[in-house]
């Protein structure tokens, strides 16, 4: 029996991933029936051409061993269906676009989604259920969380904390940090689209804007 690999969450996110997923099956030499959409809210029976089952299908369905990838934006939600997918035995899957840039020492945690483009660079520590979007990058020295989300074009420089659950909008630039004294990204803080952080960011934060200021 073969595995059964899903791409949980069929709308923009999951779309974005699902033919990165096609790809590195193939690759792999596994057969893309074997890779179907799951998502809980009803649908089509195909979706781009792929099987969309509910969650109870996606269990039900004969396979030797069951992956998936969480592809929905929203880290919170991402972290509820880790959750799930744990206590059910399918295991987080790792999901990369072809011509990703990974270079010296990266540690990147189970679950990550690496869309075209983006570029990890040396001594880069990342936690669980990672989502980096088109063309975003982290550099030199950074440690990112679990469940954190970066949008397309997400600046991330060196020397850069990201706590867990956070989200940086499209575009935005973090300034660099220095050693033992990182700029912070704080848990759950939100930085807006196009934002220029040059400070650290209080966890629970939303900040925007150039320079980044507290929203509200
Ligand atoms: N979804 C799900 N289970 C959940 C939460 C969301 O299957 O617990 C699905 C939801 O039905 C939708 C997708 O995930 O199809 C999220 O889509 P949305 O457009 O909200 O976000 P994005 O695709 O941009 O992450």
């Amino acid at each position: 029996q073969q595995d059964l690999y899903a791409v949980y969450g069929a709308s923009g996110c999951g779309r974005g991933i699902m033919p990165l997923a096609r790809q590195q099956l193939a690759l792999a030499g596994v057969p893309a029936s074997r890779l179907v959409f799951v998502d809980d809210a009803p649908g089509p029976a195909l979706v781009n051409g792929q099987r969309l089952m509910t969650y109870a299908q996606f269990l039900s369905e004969p396979a030797a061993g069951r992956y998936a990838v969480l592809a929905i934006a929203s880290g919170t939600v991402r972290e509820a269906l880790a959750q799930r997918c744990a206590a059910d035995g399918v295991q987080p899957w790792t999901v990369t676009a072809g011509n990703v840039v990974q270079m010296d020492d990266v540690q990147l945690g189970a679950g990550a989604v690496l869309s075209p483009f983006v570029t990890l660079t040396s001594n880069v520590r990342i936690g669980k259920h990672f989502h980096a979007n088109l063309y975003s990058y982290v550099e030199h020295d950074c440690v990112v969380g679990d469940f954190v989300t970066f949008a397309p074009r997400v600046h991330c420089n060196g020397n850069v904390v990201v706590e867990d659950h956070a989200y940086i909008g499209t575009g935005a630039i973090l300034k660099q940090g220095q050693p033992g004294k990182p700029l912070v990204i704080g848990r759950g803080a939100v930085v807006g689209m196009g934002a220029v952080v040059t400070k650290s960011v209080a966890p629970g934060a939303t900040v925007v804007g150039n320079p980044a200021r507290l929203m509200g």
